[in-house]
């Protein structure tokens, strides 16, 4: 049996093997794939690296060897199932870029597996793609396995393609792990489907282009893409059952398990559960530290999926409140050696699980209501089978596992749709694959800007510079690659030094001029493109340039200083809002050009006004105290020792700029700042708001923007002044004397209506009938609103005591009706409410109310004596019965 090591251990031994083999070591990538739509989240060690292998980018070095944490939510439902599978997993892998071929790939995972890791040789086989010979002699001549041992399999799984185009045929290596995990078969063997033979380690060999119309050219430069599961490794390392027994995700299995008081091993279907939450709360953990928040649509969804389902399977166990936060503890001390990322962000990470995992139990309980109300209509309708879309919506909507929803409703006897569930599940997965169709190999869009030699690249000169000479290398329009620029042509232009800042890290970029004496190129906007370009987007305004001609870069100072210290200023901000907020704070997003800037951070709530005040205030203080901004450029390591905070899942090279100003704020930041704080002169916060699920967004302005600001608040000011015909500092005590006078003259006015009201009425009291012992008063009266009528009203009733008074008045063209009752005439068996309910139509209205008081509108006021007439029946009737 082979050695025992650790995973963190296997890890690092891998890594440093192939750096012995001359690979250079890379970090992984962060789980949010860039420039990728065909990706939610990366899932391979290769994906992070494809524009190396298309040669859009030129790698750092041809052989890299990685650690990838990846995500795959296509093996969720083997999640606890198999051995072998989770939803997170890291893969080891070495990669040759052009470099070098089918024989040191084989033969150096032959050597890691037997000779490094010492795994038994009898115990480990091959699988090679049907025809390649290459690959079956490598095995058979210079490894020398036994042609027996070699399995040939189809292009199912043994050729590897993504759509147009690298591809090739691979070599998986297989590991025979004993006959007590074998399904028994006498089938059984390497390819089964059970967990005997494990798949470990699958070498690709990318040695093909695929046009998109399956036409296959062998590629100039032949590449090497390998990919081994770092638990699987683990597995058969530690000689243990399954992925969820290897020392780092065992110690999570157990504190599952603590936590739930239950026991491993037990109960299969306990095992399940504890195994899912095992999984799941890794995946949740590691995407949350790369800054996915969880919603409703693409990875914010997957995480939200994952995050319910182990919630839920935690409820199962009968594990009572929250519990996953002090889970991924647990998961941050086994993993933080590998990704020091899970440790920097720990807090961030327990506050976004705990906020969403009290948001779910609160969903639960909702989601429950909802249920019940479903359930009553089906109890209606005499139904026992809830419908698929309903049992959908509970899904989608609320995050109901449709075990749980079947469940609930099992107890009561009723079943589901479980079909239409899955139609409906299917249309949502079909919406979700188009909106990231695959254009090509990379994900992307295809540009113009992709037949770039790739040995163009651009360097940023323009930290302090602003003018800057260089020779045009590129130009394009829209659709070619052009070598010449017209006055009035549309383009982009590459030059390999400029002083343009390209839009990067929230910064928008600069604009200004490129000219010479032949032509002059207005610059709309900078953009970086793939493979360490920039490009300089506008139109020729004057005369024609040409590639390969000297020109003069002059970057528009003006919106350059203004977006400086916007950008500046956000630093303080982030600094401001830690400080104030708590270290939960991260950026989220940012934007910042000459006219404002825009931060999102990660917060659970709302700011209340007095912390909104304190964050203005402590940035407009260092503002004030003139801070001293440096930038320095230094490794990695050696900036994360100055505690400079770094941006989620940005990908930083070994030399990283920190920007600092004074001992206040310190941060990762390739941007243009001021050299002074001073020069901010101002900040002023307009708004806060919620953007998302535990995202918050500050939009607030600096220097002139401050003072545009307090210029249009003064003359909208001073126009009210004016308006109130008063000094401005003399506004308010205007406005109030003014609604003081409104407040007497409103009193005034409604006395003086009433009065008219009631001479309008006249003495109507002669007009009281008895009907069967109860009196009743039912008048029109001219011209009187709603509340007048009320008040009428209350006086009449006064007048006559006891009975019920019906009064109806016309207003512009329309009805109002009222009908009040008092307290004996309704023990008698009035009911103000019916009256109105059995007269209105005949004003063209309908309505009702309470026994004492009702009203109706109606559209009809010729009705109006027909109504009053009809009360008198009506009443009659109530009285009676
Ligand atoms: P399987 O058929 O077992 O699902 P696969 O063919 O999907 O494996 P690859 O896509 O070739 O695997 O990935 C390369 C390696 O990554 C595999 O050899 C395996 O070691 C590992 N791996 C793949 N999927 C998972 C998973 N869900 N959990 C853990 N490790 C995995
Ligand atoms: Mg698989």
């Amino acid at each position: 049996m082979a050695q025992y090591y650790g995973v963190n251990e296997l890890r690092e031994m891998f890594l440093s093997f192939f750096e012995n083999k001359g690979h250079l070591r890379l970090p992984s990538a962060s789980l949010i794939p860039r420039n990728d739509k065909s990706l939610l989240l990366i899932n391979s060690g290769m994906a992070p690296l494809k524009p190396y292998f298309t040669g859009q980018e030129i790698p750092p070095r041809t052989r890299v060897t990685t650690c990838q944490k990846c995500i795959r939510t296509g093996d969720i439902e083997n999640v606890g199932k198999t051995a072998r599978h989770g939803t997170f997993f890291e893969m080891l892998g070495n990669f040759s870029f052009g470099d070098y071929f089918k024989v040191e790939a084989i033969s150096w995972a032959w050597e890691f597996l037997t000779e490094v890791v010492g795994l038994e040789p009898d115990r480990l086989y091959p699988s090679i793609y049907l025809d390649d010979e290459d690959a079956f002699k490598i095995w058979h001549e210079k490894i020398g396995i036994a042609p027996e041992r070699i399995f040939r399999f189809g292009r199912e799984d043994n050729f590897w393609e993504h759509g147009a185009g690298p591809c090739g045929p691979c070599s998986e290596i297989y590991y025979d792990r004993g006959e007590k995990y074998g399904c028994g078969k006498p089938t059984c063997t390497v390819g089964c489907d059970c967990d005997r033979y494990m798949e470990i380690w699958n070498v690709v060999f990318s040695q093909f282009n695929n046009d998109g119309e399956n036409h296959y050219t062998e590629l100039e430069h032949k590449n090497i893409d390998t990919g081994m599961g770092l638990e699987r490794l683990a597995v058969v390392c530690q000689d243990v059952d399954s992925l969820f027994d290897v020392d780092t995700v065992k110690a999570i299995r157990d504190k599952v398990c603590e936590i739930a008081h239950v026991e491993y091993e037990t109960d299969p279907k306990t095992d399940v559960s504890i195994r899912l939450i095992t999984d799941h709360i890794r995946s949740v953990t590691f995407m949350a530290a790369d800054g996915i928040l969880p919603s409703n649509e693409g990875r914010g969804y997957v995480l939200r999926r994952l995050l319910r389902r182990a919630a839920r399977h935690g409820r199962i166990l009968g594990i009572q409140g929250r519990f996953l936060a002090d889970l991924c503890l647990t998961v941050i001390e086994q993993s933080k050696d590998g990704y020091p990322e899970l440790a920097e962000k720990k807090e961030y990470i327990l506050k976004l699980l705990t906020t969403e995992e009290d948001n779910f139990n609160k969903t639960i309980d909702q989601g429950l209501g909802i249920l019940d109300g479903m359930e009553a209509e089906m109890a209606k309708k005499g139904s026992k089978v809830l419908s698929g879309a309903e049992a959908f919506r509970l899904y989608d909507t609320y995050g109901f596992p449709l075990d749980l929803t079947r469940e609930i409703l099992e107890e009561k006897g009723y079943g589901i749709d479980e079909d239409g569930f899955k139609q409906a599940m299917n249309v949502q997965r079909e919406t979700a694959r188009k909106a990231r169709e695959v254009t090509n190999y990379m994900g992307a869009d295809v540009t113009i800007y992709q037949s770039i030699d790739a040995a163009v690249t651009s360097q940023f000169v323009g930290y302090d510079r602003l003018v800057h000479s260089s020779v045009i290398s590129v130009m394009c329009t829209p659709d070619a690659l052009v070598s010449e620029l017209d006055a009035g042509t549309s383009g982009t232009i590459i030059v390999p030094e400029t002083p343009f800042y390209g839009t990067m890290g929230g910064q928008t970029g600069d604009t200004g001029l490129i000219e010479n004496d032949n032509g002059t190129f207005r610059v709309d906007e900078t953009i970086h493109l793939q493979g360490g370009k920039i490009g300089h987007v506008g139109e020729m305004i004057d005369g024609c340039l040409k590639v390969g001609e000297k020109v003069t870069l002059k970057v528009d100072e003006k919106r350059r200083a203004l977006t400086c210290r916007n950008h500046s200023a956000t630093h303080l901000l982030q600094k401001a809002l830690r400080t104030v907020l708590g270290t939960h704070v991260e950026q989220a997003g940012s934007l910042c050009d000459e006219d404002h800037l825009r931060f999102d951070f990660t917060h659970f709530s709302a700011m209340t006004p007095e912390e909104i005040a304190k964050v203005e205030a402590i940035v407009n203080e260092e503002i004030a105290a003139g801070l001293d901004v440096n930038t320095r450029v230094m490794s990695m390591e050696d900036a994360k020792k100055t505690g400079a905070m770094a941006l989620f899942g940005e990908k930083y090279g070994d030399r990283v700029r920190v920007v600092n100003m004074g001992d206040f704020s310190i941060e990762l930041c390739g941007g243009t700042h001021v050299k002074n704080t001073g020069s901010i002169t101002a900040f002023k916060i307009l708004s806060e708001s919620g953007v998302a699920a535990g995202v918050r967004r500050i939009e607030a302005l600096t220097s002139d923007g401050v003072f545009r600001y307090y210029e249009n608040l003064e003359k909208q000011f001073n126009k009210a002044a004016r308006a109130a015909k008063t000094e401005p500092s003399l506004l308010a005590r205007r406005i109030e004397a003014m609604e003081e006078e409104l407040k007497g003259l409103r009193s005034e006015n409604d006395s003086l209506k009433n009065k008219l009201a009631n001479a309008a009425m006249g003495d109507v009291t002669n007009q009281v009938v008895d009907v069967n012992g109860v009196k009743l008063l039912a008048v029109q009266i001219p011209n009187v609103d709603m509340n007048e009528l009320r008040n009428l009203g209350d006086e009449l009733k006064n007048k006559i005591g006891e009975g019920v008074i019906v009064l109806a008045s016309e207003v512009s063209g329309k009805v109002n009706l009222i009908a009040m009752a008092t307290d004996e005439a309704m023990k008698k068996g009035a009911h103000a409410g019916n009256l109105i309910r059995a007269v209105a139509g005949r004003v063209g209205g309908g309505g009702g109310g309470r026994p004492n008081m009702a009203q109706a509108g109606g559209k009809n006021p010729a009705g109006i004596p027909d109504a009053l007439a009809a009360v008198r029946q009506a009443l009659a009737d109530e009285l009676h019965a």
